[in-house]
């Protein structure tokens, strides 16, 4: 089975410097700050959104591999 994985998102630590948007298409701007289109990920996008989670200079994305 492919792995899964839950994208976690902390808005209030969220600065809206918008680099998780660059790096992963998941990831889309929402006014002054950005939001995970998806929350239940698989397969190469649990690969995309850790590269949102490492661009993130405030911790405010968690993958959370099952
Ligand atoms: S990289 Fe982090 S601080 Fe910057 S917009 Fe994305 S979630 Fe917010």
């Amino acid at each position: 089975m492919a792995k899964t994985a839950v994208v976690k998102y902390f808005e209030d630590k969220c600065i809206g410097c918008k680099a998780c948007t660059v790096v992963c298409s998941n990831w889309v701007e929402n006014g002054e700050k950005v939001r995970p289109l998806k929350t239940k990920i698989s397969g190469k996008e649990i690969e995309e959104n850790k590269k949102a989670e490492s661009a993130c200079p405030v911790e405010a994305i968690k993958i959370i591999e099952k």
